[in-house]
């Protein structure tokens, strides 16, 4: 996997400082939000909490730590440990401090740890709310590390300059991927793939002989002249690639090696695959490879058992044993019985290909997916490993098309248990047919 996608186009900021100094606040004001995450009783401790954000556009995720001590003992130990993962992991620090009292010997045993981390740190000096307390935060200078930045959480004020602030100090973003971004209006695109005779053809014609079905391209959409655009269950669909198949030349012309260039070329164009595959006959290699090149290219997937007119109760059998056998990594996907002859439940494949697109752009927010990722590394530790067990301190989405998700931990994952939290990822929002991708950010 590249850098880019391991990164992600979200950065993270980790709000950092002495207990009290008004972190929470802060992110509160961030968030733009009324109710206060702020606990109760003051000093009370918390585990990190991250959250999604933008400022002037652009989105962050910002996780508000406990607090911070050199010397802390117990609970509070632990959570200034907290703190310390999240100052290694994230992007950008942001450093709390209370203008109202400047440096502390706290703040200033803070600075090599917060160097350490080697990410671009910006000092905020919190309750500056006034201008005599805003003058004040220039004592600030005195910790080393840049410009203080006066704010007050409680009330407002100077907290958009530290925002505009903050995105200047941020990474650039990564480039947007080629699906990543909002799908421009128009047809959704299919690729219908699958080895030669698997019934292609016949099923694109089958499909194209529904009233209005081969929609003429005049519409002002620009489709390829390969592609068909075809209407199923009410909706325009754009299947890409398709003019072989219409003229059924494709096949008698084309070595293993062409048709497999072209099917994956299909498949890079078109944001869902229809996979058929022949349920009277078993599956082969050569469905295995298809099936690879979709999840690989991370596009949606569609599995359709096509002649099943011809299967029996022996071969229903049979298939469903070769089911568990050979797609086991592919549980996900929606697989639909068909017939391309009779008809039979091809009324079923415009809705599995919207469940499966609406998979693909799913985005879970932030702060759903922490309170998920909690409970269930709560719930399920990683296994000790040499007297220690990575802990998994917070989770972002990356990206959709498909959703690719990171963890933040303290050190890598066993295969296993990374399979685990994909799994219970799956149980919990669902994915149907779309590959989902989880990477693993550990402390250095
Ligand atoms: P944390 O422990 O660093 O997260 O601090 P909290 O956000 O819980 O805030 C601690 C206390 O400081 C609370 O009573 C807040 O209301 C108060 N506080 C936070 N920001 C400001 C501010 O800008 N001005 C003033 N006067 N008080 C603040
Ligand atoms: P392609 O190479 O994948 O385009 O496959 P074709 O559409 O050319 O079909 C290959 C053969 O399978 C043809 O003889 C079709 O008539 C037959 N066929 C396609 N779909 C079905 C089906 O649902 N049931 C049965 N019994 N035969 C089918």
């Amino acid at each position: 996997m590249s850098d880019a996608e391991l990164d992600g186009p979200v950065p993270v900021v980790a709000v950092v400082g002495r207990p009290n100094v008004g972190k929470s606040t802060l992110v509160n004001r961030i968030l733009g939000r009324r109710q206060a995450v702020v606990e109760n009783q003051p000093g009370v401790t918390r585990d990190r909490v991250a959250y999604d954000a933008t400022w002037a556009g652009r989105r962050f995720t910002i996780v508000d730590t406990g607090g911070w001590a050199p010397d802390a003992k117990d609970r509070a130990a632990a959570i200034a440990a907290q703190a310390e993962i999240a100052v290694a992991t994230a992007d950008l620090v942001l450093y709390v401090v209370e203008a109202t009292v400047g440096a502390t010997d706290v703040d200033d045993a803070a600075v090599p740890m917060l160097r350490r981390g080697g990410r671009p740190v910006l000092v905020v000096a919190n309750k500056a709310d006034n201008p005599a307390l805003e003058a004040e935060a220039s004592t600030l200078w005195s910790l080393g590390l840049g410009e203080p930045y006066p704010v007050s959480a409680l009330h407002g004020r100077g907290t958009g300059d530290m925002l505009d602030a903050l995105l200047d100090a941020l990474p650039e973003p990564a480039p947007p991927e080629q699906f990543d971004q909002e799908q421009p209006a128009g047809p959704r695109r299919v690729a219908l793939v699958g080895r030669p005779n698997v019934g292609k053809s016949s099923l694109l014609n089958r499909l194209a002989r529904t009233p209005r079905a081969v929609v003429d391209s005049a519409a002002g959409t620009t489709v390829d002249p390969v592609d068909s655009l075809v209407e199923i269950g009410g909706e325009t669909w754009q299947l890409v690639d398709t003019a072989g198949l219409r003229r059924r030349v494709g096949q008698a012309s084309g070595t293993e090696y062409y048709a497999s260039l072209r099917t994956s070329g299909a498949i890079d164009a078109a944001e869902v695959a229809v996979v058929l595959l022949d349920a009277s006959e078993p599956i082969t290699e050569q469905d295995q490879r298809i099936l690879s090149m979709v999840t690989e290219a991370g596009r949606a997937l569609v599995l359709a058992f096509n002649k099943w007119d011809l299967v029996d109760e022996d071969r229903r059998y049979q298939l469903a044993r070769e089911i568990d056998r050979e797609l086991r990594r592919i549980p996900w996907a929606p697989r639909l019985n068909l017939s391309a002859l009779t008809g039979r439940a091809v009324d079923k494949l415009a809705p599995a290909l919207r469940g499966a697109l609406a998979s693909w752009e799913q985005r879970i927010p932030t702060g759903q997916l922490n309170q998920w990722v909690t409970a269930l590394t709560q719930a399920t530790p990683h296994p000790v490993r040499r007297g220690k067990a990575p802990r998994v301190l917070f989770a972002t989405q990356a990206g959709v098309c498909p959703p690719r998700f990171v963890l933040f931990t303290t050190g890598p994952l066993d295969a296993a248990y990374l399979r685990f939290v994909e799994r219970k990822l799956r149980e919990e929002f669902g994915f149907e047919g779309s590959p989902v991708e989880v990477a693993v950010r550990a402390r250095e």
